[in-house]
């Protein structure tokens, strides 16, 4: 028996791999290192480099590797890429998360983890959004995971699967043990982008946009640990497991920071300055959003605990500097 883990080489995937084998579960990573990297996978996973779009690779894994359970992180995530190249997101998001859900069938696989996002929801207010609150995407990214979550619902209606999607907030920080973060070349992530910006890999960053009708002018987000959004699959693997159903559930922490207030605390956990401009809004970008995750707490009892911005920051630091050391 074990969970097939497609997308294991990139960043929250990688913590996935982690997360399963620290609790004993046999692990298969599929991945095709298109932004993921080799070194991030850990050694005691089974891995695989290929695509899920090859279906016969995927069915082989299923059945060789006895797959009882797909946590399905492969995707495409630029919110700006996604209007240039929309095309390209409904394939990689929308196209072949059908093909790995039809494969799944096949192979009579019962259990199904799908990363979806805070993207679904658009602009939405300034209280913490619940799930029932109104999915508007505002880029072809949110739809393109939004057109996922459509699929799961419908085929576990029709066949049966059950299925957690979970939706991210701000995800951020790095395995506390050191093993693995955020690798990705280029990441569009505030914390991540402040953690290259300390190190000197950049020059200088910038706010984007100091005019939101927000107490200090610059947006607000729920930043979440990576290690406590991996309790959150856990908590929702269990669920499945346990046949209590599908789950549709936010994962942050009910709370948020403004840009400005992320960089402080980086500048206060790194002891490092920061070059910060002051530049125009990023297109696309709601003023807040915030996590109501009350539903995910009462329905699988997941508790985080990293619900803390300098921890956060120190993870992503610790990590930024042994990429430095291996020169990335
Ligand atoms: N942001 C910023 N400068 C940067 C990167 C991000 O001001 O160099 C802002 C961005 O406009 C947003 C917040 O930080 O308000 C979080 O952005 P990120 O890309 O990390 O996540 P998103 O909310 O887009 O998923």
């Amino acid at each position: 028996m074990s969970v097939l883990v497609t997308g294991g080489a990139g960043y929250i995937g990688s913590h996935m791999v982690l997360g399963l084998l620290d609790r004993g579960e046999e692990v298969v990573v599929l991945d095709n290192l298109s932004t993921g990297f080799d070194f991030c996978i850990a050694s005691q996973a089974h891995f695989v480099q290929g695509d899920i779009g090859d279906t016969a690779l995927v069915a082989r894994l299923l059945k060789e590797h006895k797959v009882t359970a797909i946590a399905h992180f492969a995707a495409s995530l630029l919110v700006a890429e996604s209007v240039r190249e929309p095309l390209t997101y409904y394939a990689n998001n929308t196209a072949r998360t059908r093909d790995l859900i039809e494969v799944a069938l096949r192979a009579d696989v019962p259990h199904f983890l799908f990363s979806s996002t805070a993207a679904v929801y658009g602009m939405a207010g300034d209280k913490p959004v619940q799930e029932n609150a109104p999915l508007n995407p505002l880029s072809p990214y949110g739809r393109s995971k939004l057109m996922s979550e459509h699929m799961l619902a419908d085929v576990s209606e029709a066949h049966g699967l059950a299925y957690a999607a979970l939706r991210y907030f701000n995800v951020a920080g790095a395995d506390p043990q050191g093993r693995s973060g955020e690798s990705t070349f280029n990441s569009t992530h505030l914390v991540k982008i402040a953690m290259e910006t300390v190190l000197g890999k950049r020059p200088g960053m910038q706010i984007f946009g100091t005019d939101y009708p927000t107490p200090d002018g610059t947006a607000i987000r729920d930043y979440i640990h990576v290690t406590d959004l991996i309790a959150a699959h856990m908590a929702a693997l269990d669920y499945l497991r346990a046949g209590k159903g599908n789950l549709t559930a936010n994962v942050g922490y009910g709370r948020g920071f403004s840009v400005r207030q992320v960089l402080d605390v980086v500048e206060q956990a790194t002891g490092l300055p920061l070059n910060v401009a002051e530049g125009p809004r990023r297109a696309g970008d709601p003023a807040s959003i915030v996590a109501d995750s009350g539903y995910l707490r009462q329905a699988t009892g997941w508790e985080p605990q990293y619900d803390d911005l300098p921890a956060i920051a120190e993870h992503a630091f610790a990590w930024e500097q042994y990429l430095s050391r291996r020169n990335r």
